[in-house]
């Protein structure tokens, strides 16, 4: 836009200059010579008319988009639930990577995109990440794009400061998207996610579930082969997360999963016998057809855990990017007992979207967590009720 409007004030400038030249022209040389002048003028106003035509067309498309945008911004704000793990951008990088030939301005916006959902909006590689989509987009013919991606970014709460010259005009005040807003009580409480997430209202395997049987026999066999990495710790304004470099890996009999991220909810989300225990630690994987496993581990208030020291000492108390813990190295296997007996079940992310086709393995076996250690966990409560069965079985072994 920018580019256009200085295109119209050099040849309105030049118009202009011509004009003055023009009168000084007639008065010394007569009609004739300035024919030719006056022609070249006005086919040059013409060409001015053209642009602004063309330019105040594409603002109007640009606003349309926004709108259109709404959806997406939704969408993303959901994903940034769901998702907000390093190893989704580590895939994403690499599949960059993996490209042959130069890396189109869209796919480095995307990237972008990423950085900022799973690094912050603040985070230099999210700046540097859009500064580079800015330098190779042609100003002219991706800017729809390219504020249209930061419109629907704007949407979806994020603070987008690199892009600030795609702000609309008009877009103020109204169609704007809305950040879609869920929580555990209140208003955006578990009973009304539905009317934001579809599926968290009609699905019908939803976790997480009230574990009482008759049980089937769960023929599963796991195997936990997690590995020490870099602690990386998030506050997501849901939970406390411990993002985990790939190698991390759960084998459910021959089908490999790696471990994506683990986190925590107070009470544990699964009851035993309609009990909670006083917190449950999420191992969230998924494999090479991007099918997820939850492992669930009950911590059951007792001893002081040293595991759960070490990530409460470091984690952010409000909600904000993936912080590295600088010279720090943990091994969630520290945080799973050794006896891998379980209940089994299909179920659902028991946070929006609800997204259903996810196995859950909850171990038999309970790990201690202190009281003062629950106290502190810095969300009261962050449990999402148990669903009904629906008729689905409960496995255990
Ligand atoms: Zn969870």
């Amino acid at each position: 836009m920018k580019k256009h409007l200085r295109l119209i004030l050099e040849i309105l400038m030049g118009l202009l200059l011509a004009g003055a030249v023009t009168v000084a022209y007639w008065s010394y040389t007569g009609k004739s010579h300035v024919m030719g002048e006056l022609t070249e003028a006005s086919e040059g106003m013409e060409e001015a008319q053209q642009e602004l035509d063309k330019v105040s067309k594409e603002l109007k498309e640009a606003q349309e988009k926004v709108a259109e945008y709404e959806p997406a911004a939704k969408q993303m704000a959901a994903m940034k639930d769901a998702f907000s793990n390093g190893v989704v951008l580590q895939d994403y990088e690499a599949f960059i990577k993996a490209q042959k030939g130069p890396i189109i301005s869209e796919r480095q916006l995307g990237l972008g995109a990423l950085r900022m959902l799973t690094k912050g909006a603040e985070d230099p590689d999210t700046v540097s990440a859009f500064e580079k989509a800015l330098e190779m987009a042609e100003w002219t013919s991706r800017l729809k794009s390219i504020c249209a991606a930061q419109n629907a970014l704007a949407a979806a709460g994020q603070k987008v400061k690199v892009l600030a010259d795609c702000a609309l005009e008009g877009s103020k005040g109204h169609g704007k998207a809305h950040a879609v807003h869920w929580d555990y009580v209140g208003e955006m409480g578990p009973d009304k996610w539905g009317s934001e997430f579809p599926t968290c209202g009609n699905g019908t395997k939803q976790s997480p579930l009230n574990i009482v049987g008759p049980f089937e026999k769960s023929k599963d066999v796991l195997a936990v082969s997690y590995k020490e990495g870099a602690l990386k710790i998030l506050n997501n304004g849901h939970t406390i997360q411990v993002n985990v470099e790939p190698g991390s890996t759960l084998k459910i009999n021959k089908d490999v999963y790696n471990l994506l991220q683990f986190h925590f909810h107070r009470p544990s989300e699964e009851q035993i016998d309609g009990k909670p225990m006083a917190m449950v630690a999420h191992f969230v994987h998924k494999n090479a057809e991007g099918k997820l496993a939850v492992l669930g581990v009950l911590l059951n208030e007792g001893k002081d855990n040293d595991a759960i020291k070490t990530i409460w000492d470091k984690a952010p108390k409000a909600e904000g990017p993936e912080l590295v813990v600088e010279g720090a190295k943990f091994n969630p296997a520290v945080l799973v007992p050794a006896a891998l007996t379980h209940y089994s079940y299909e179920g659902s992310l028991t946070t929006p979207p609800c997204t259903e086709g996810v196995n859950f393995y909850i171990l038999k076996t309970t790990m201690d967590i202190g009281k003062k250690q629950v106290a502190d966990f810095p969300f009261k409560k962050n449990a999402r009720p148990v669903q009904p069965l629906n008729g689905r079985k409960i496995n255990a072994n």
